[in-house]
């Protein structure tokens, strides 16, 4: 997918200007840069979740900023995973039906689409946390659960949002892990946004967002 020239403002204060970004398919690229650079202002773009003032923004060769806002949103659905820092679980719901409602929404029938979420608590390491709700997880297990979310209905591109941002270091890096081994596994495209060069060092890429721009910054030395 590719963005170009996009601008954005909330009201008088300008997110993006000019922000211009290409991301391969099955790439894992990293966004940092400063808190308030731009950063997920960029990724919502990206992702169809707001729609950029100018510029353009391309997924598939489709224009995302000018479709209706029914097909951005079936795009966002049908091949679009996500996973933010913070408070992205259904409380009232158990983990299993938080991590099938993907499906659900979908039109997969309940008791499918809990099969299909069953598969996710063995991978990600959830086993017997099925019935538990947000409440009764400890942040990196409702993390993973809402990674198994994001993957359940196995998107093409996963936007992450400073994912491990609520983690201590050790419970990121296992999120992290499970995140991009994956990916990997089944060729999604990751959009990662943070300032933790540790967690940045899992992409096989990394730009820089300053200003609301993108700068490429000089390849570390490996
Ligand atoms: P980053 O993700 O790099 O921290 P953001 O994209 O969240 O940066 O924000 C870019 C700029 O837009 C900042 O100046 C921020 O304060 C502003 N901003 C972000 N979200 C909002 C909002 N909902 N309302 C008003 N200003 C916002
Ligand atoms: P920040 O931009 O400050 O890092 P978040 O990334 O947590 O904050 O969320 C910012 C915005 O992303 C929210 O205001 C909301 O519009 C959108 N958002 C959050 N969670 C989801 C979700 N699960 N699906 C779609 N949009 C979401």
């Amino acid at each position: 997918m590719e963005a170009r020239d996009l601008a954005f403002s909330f009201g008088a204060t300008p997110a993006l200007r000019g922000a211009e970004i290409e991301i391969e398919a099955g790439e894992i690229l990293a966004i940092m840069g400063p808190s308030g650079s731009g950063k997920s202002t960029l990724l919502h773009c990206l992702a169809g979740i707001l729609v950029p003032d100018s510029g353009e923004v391309r997924y598939n060769g489709e224009r995302l900023d000018t479709m209706s806002e029914a097909r951005r949103s079936a795009l966002r659905r049908d091949q679009f995973g996500f996973v933010f820092q913070f408070g992205q679980l259904v409380p009232e719901l158990t983990a299993a039906e938080n991590v099938a409602l993907p499906l659900m929404l979908g039109g997969i029938r309940r008791a499918a689409a809990l099969r299909s979420a069953h598969g996710y608590f063995e991978r990600l390491g959830l086993d017997g946390l099925e019935q538990r709700r947000s409440g009764e997880l400890s942040g990196g297990q409702a993390q993973r659960v809402a990674l198994a979310r994001a993957l359940v209905a196995e998107p093409k591109v996963l936007f992450a949002d400073e994912p491990t941002g609520s983690l201590d270091s050790l419970t990121g890096e296992q999120v992290m892990d499970l995140l991009v081994g994956e990916a990997r596994a089944q060729g999604t495209t990751v959009v990662l946004v943070t300032h933790e060069p540790r967690v940045a060092a899992y992409a096989d890429r990394e730009v820089v967002v300053r200003d609301g721009r993108v700068t490429v910054p000089v390849r570390r030395a490996a």
